[in-house]
């Protein structure tokens, strides 16, 4: 599972992310900071807006935690 986090002290409510994927993010009626509407989206479609949001924010507050890939066990 994926989730999206974003760092409100860098934000500077341009609203890009809105644009790309209204489904994940939102803006706060008060100080246009992003709210996000969906920390944990599953839909691929979702995912790659997520992703084009997190490119085109101007201030960098956004990203993306992915799970680490599983260990390796064998020790070949
Ligand atoms: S695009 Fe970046 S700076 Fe603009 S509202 Fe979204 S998170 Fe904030």
């Amino acid at each position: 599972m994926i989730q999206v986090t974003a760092d409100l002290a860098r934000c500077v409510g341009a609203g890009q992310c809105v644009l790309t994927e209204p489904a994940v993010f939102d803006q706060d009626e008060e100080d246009g900071t992003v709210v996000i509407l969906d920390e944990t989206p599953r839909d691929e479609t979702t995912i790659t807006r997520v992703r084009q949001a997190i490119h085109i924010c101007p201030s960098r507050a956004l990203a993306l935690a992915e799970p680490a890939a599983p260990a390796r066990t064998d020790t070949r």
